[in-house]
């Protein structure tokens, strides 16, 4: 049987809080290094040692970067504090998009990727930003936890009156008892932790919030290890009139 790591931090406020501060302070100092590596990108020339080190610093400083940001959004949405701008914009787009900035990060793992979408729009409420980083973060997990050289698969399809978008691996897979509690926060399945650089099990609970604030629902599937994950996002479909 699988076991599922959660941190107790969860049901601590004053962790939580903490957390939530550290979080913060962060910020800077990360947004500093990003804005350090900006420039020596222009001064360190062709010299292969420089430009290798000069990756794993901007590699490194995207993933705290992210850890971060998903830090502060989920204390956000426990305090209520949580925004979202809602718009109407085609689904498919913003996959797309997802997808166009994950790449380098597929890439640097031999992914093969391939998108399978509907030709005409969906259309959705939706607030860009959000779902744009709903998809990354589903995106970035199938990256992660596929060994090099699989294959991902992105699907956009409308069923009924929803936009369905499936994020599918071909990677490590996950257990029946651990796919319950893979949307909690920082819930980590321990046979999928070596291959987690760095995450703290953020990522999907942060999608669900966000999914959920669209009055929508996020599913997954897996048969079990090594038979790959997908997961599902139903959003409601908007009619658009003009
Ligand atoms: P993390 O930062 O640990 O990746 P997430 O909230 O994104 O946090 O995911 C929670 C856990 O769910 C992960 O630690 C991993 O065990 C499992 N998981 C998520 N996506 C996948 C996937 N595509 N394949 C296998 N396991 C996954």
């Amino acid at each position: 049987m699988e076991s599922v790591r959660t941190l107790h931090v969860q049901d601590d406020k004053d962790g939580r809080v903490l957390l939530a501060v550290v979080a913060h302070e962060l910020r800077t100092p990360i947004s500093t290094l990003a804005n350090a590596a900006a420039i020596l990108r222009d001064v360190v020339g062709t010299n292969q040692v420089g430009v290798a080190a000069l990756q794993l610093i901007e590699r490194q400083t995207r993933v705290l970067t992210r850890l971060v940001s998903d830090l502060v959004d989920t204390t956000r949405i426990d305090t209520g504090k949580f925004s979202a701008t809602f718009e109407l914009i085609d689904v498919t787009e913003v996959l797309r998009w997802a997808a166009h900035t994950c790449k380098p990060a597929m890439q640097s793992r031999s992914h093969n990727f391939q998108a399978l979408l509907t030709d005409g729009p969906l259309y959705v409420m939706a607030d860009r930003d959000r779902l744009t980083q709903v998809f990354v973060n589903l995106l970035d997990n199938a990256i992660k936890y596929t060994p090099r050289g699989g294959m991902i698969s992105v699907f956009a399809t409308a069923e009924g009156a929803q936009a369905v978008v499936r994020v599918r691996d071909s990677g490590v897979g996950i257990s029946d008892d651990a796919l319950p509690c893979v949307f909690e926060l920082f819930s980590q399945v321990a046979t999928t932790k070596p291959m987690s650089n760095g995450g703290v099990g953020i990522g999907l609970a942060l999608a669900r919030s966000i999914v959920n604030m669209h009055k929508g629902t996020i599913q997954v599937r897996s048969e079990g290890s090594d038979t790959g994950s997908e997961f599902t996002v139903r959003l409601p479909l908007h009619s658009r009139r003009f």
